[in-house]
């Protein structure tokens, strides 16, 4: 087995060299001792060029890399001062060895380098080098920034202007507060994250990115219910606003199916309480108990139904469409808004636009129609967005790509667990999202 004693320590650094090595009894930790070899006659003054002497001694203690798995490994380098004789300035020898504004070596920012490329956190990182929280965190602040800055100087020699982006907010700090984020729906590139989601926290993104960088975009894919549309025809007047199915879907899914099925649900409730409270009254009619036991069975059954009603009918299995359909033959409020929502699905799938805005058209005037209260509230409220509804139909793009996002999202949050430094996760954010970013040549 590889044992520390086996292993000769040469350390070779221009002005320095190896004076000792010592481990300790457990043989867990191991020092290397470095001094400096530099002849005082052969250093000027970094100011005036002049003659110095030696005015100071230090020890620094760097952590490197360890040689062997298990044990720490500390570099003491003799670090000499010296004084001018002039104009008394004084200064240090410069470490080749120390990487800058830490104490650790090279060799071990190189080492946390490559575990922050591959996704550790930094508490990992933190247990398996023993390296200080911060200090990690700032050689991941300069990976993050010199990878960025090279992205966005690639971006510019290709003379790249965005086409396609969406626009989204989610939530950080567990949902206590949320950020929103643009990305470019055709590179994957997040080019902006700002803290908040109303339309004021958005307008930043057009003060921090020049308009001339937003003169070609064509579509914009978006969430209706935010404001974002607004500042997108204020700022981007030629761009096309295309209101996301994922979006659209989830809240028709919501306020529509959720609360319509939820009515029905307490009507068999309280009518099966009602016939409950008739039955303790009259003991001998047997059959009122028989219908208060199937509207509660029906309540119980309604109560279930949330995720098949919400589902792709496609992706329902036998039994869940055939309980489906024994449901909706009894509740035609319900009915009738499922099959809105496959209608919906539908207009989704158009690639003609005249077809797409006819189709919404349609949709909204049979919704308006229908009396059931929360569908009639919603065409109300959805109206007015039917060109971007329709949009859909020439720019088949959606905040879909949020999918991958979310986890990047959900990477970062990992990777930075315990940070509450918004700027720090940001940058983590779009660090993360440069393609080809973990790909080796
Ligand atoms: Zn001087």
């Amino acid at each position: 087995m590889l044992n520390l004693d086996n292993i000769k320590v040469e350390y070779e650094i221009q002005d320095f060299q190896c004076s000792g090595y010592e481990t300790n009894e457990e043989k867990d930790k191991a020092v290397v001792f470095l001094e400096c070899t530099r002849k005082t006659e052969e250093v000027c003054c970094c100011n005036c060029c002049n003659e110095v002497y030696q005015h100071d001694c230090n020890y620094i203690n760097l952590t490197d890399m360890p040689i062997v798995y298990k044990t720490s490994f500390k570099v003491v380098v003799e670090q000499l001062r010296y004084r001018c004789k002039i104009c008394n300035k004084t200064f240090n020898v410069e470490i080749p060895i120390q990487y800058p504004g830490t104490r650790i070596t090279y060799r071990a920012a190189n080492w946390i380098r490559g575990l922050l490329k591959e996704n550790c956190s930094i508490r990992t990182i933190q247990r398996i080098t023993g390296i200080h929280w911060d200090t990690i965190r700032k050689v991941q602040n300069e990976i993050m920034d010199e990878t960025i800055w090279e992205r966005e100087n690639e971006l510019k020699r290709q003379g790249y202007h965005p086409k396609i982006l969406a626009v989204d907010e989610f939530a950080i700090h567990k949902g206590h507060s949320y950020a929103t984020c643009v990305m470019d729906l055709e590179t994957g590139d997040v080019l902006w994250v700002g803290k908040g989601r109303s339309q004021k926290d958005f307008e930043q993104f057009f003060k921090d990115v020049s308009s001339d960088a937003l003169s070609e975009v064509i579509a914009v894919a978006m969430d209706m219910n935010a404001s974002y549309n607004n500042l997108v025809t204020k700022y981007m007047p030629k761009a096309e606003i295309v209101y996301d199915r994922f979006h659209m879907q989830s809240q028709f899914g919501r306020d529509v199916l959720g609360v319509v099925r939820l009515d029905e649900a307490r009507k068999h409730k309280a009518k099966s309480k009602e016939l409950y409270e008739s039955f303790e009254e009259d003991k001998s009619k047997r059959e009122i108990k028989q219908e208060a036991k199937s509207e509660r069975q029906q309540y119980t059954k309604l109560k279930k139904l949330r995720w098949p009603l919400l589902m792709n009918s496609e992706n329902l299995k036998e039994q869940q469409n055939k309980y489906l359909d024994e449901i909706l033959r009894d509740h035609n409020d319900l009915a009738v808004c499922y099959a809105m929502k496959e209608e919906i699905c539908h207009l989704y799938e158009l690639t003609d636009y005249q077809q797409a805005l006819d189709g919404w058209t349609r949709w909204f005037d049979a919704a308006k129609a229908s009396n059931i209260p929360a569908l009639v509230k919603f065409a109300s409220q959805k109206e007015k967005r039917l060109p971007g509804l329709a949009a859909h139909a020439i720019f088949r793009i959606s905040t879909g790509k949020l999918e991958g996002f979310n986890n990047k999202i959900k990477v970062a949050k990992r990777i930075g667990y315990g940070y509450r430094d918004d700027m720090y996760f940001f940058k983590l954010i779009r660090y993360l999202s440069i393609p080809h970013l973990h790909e080796f040549p």
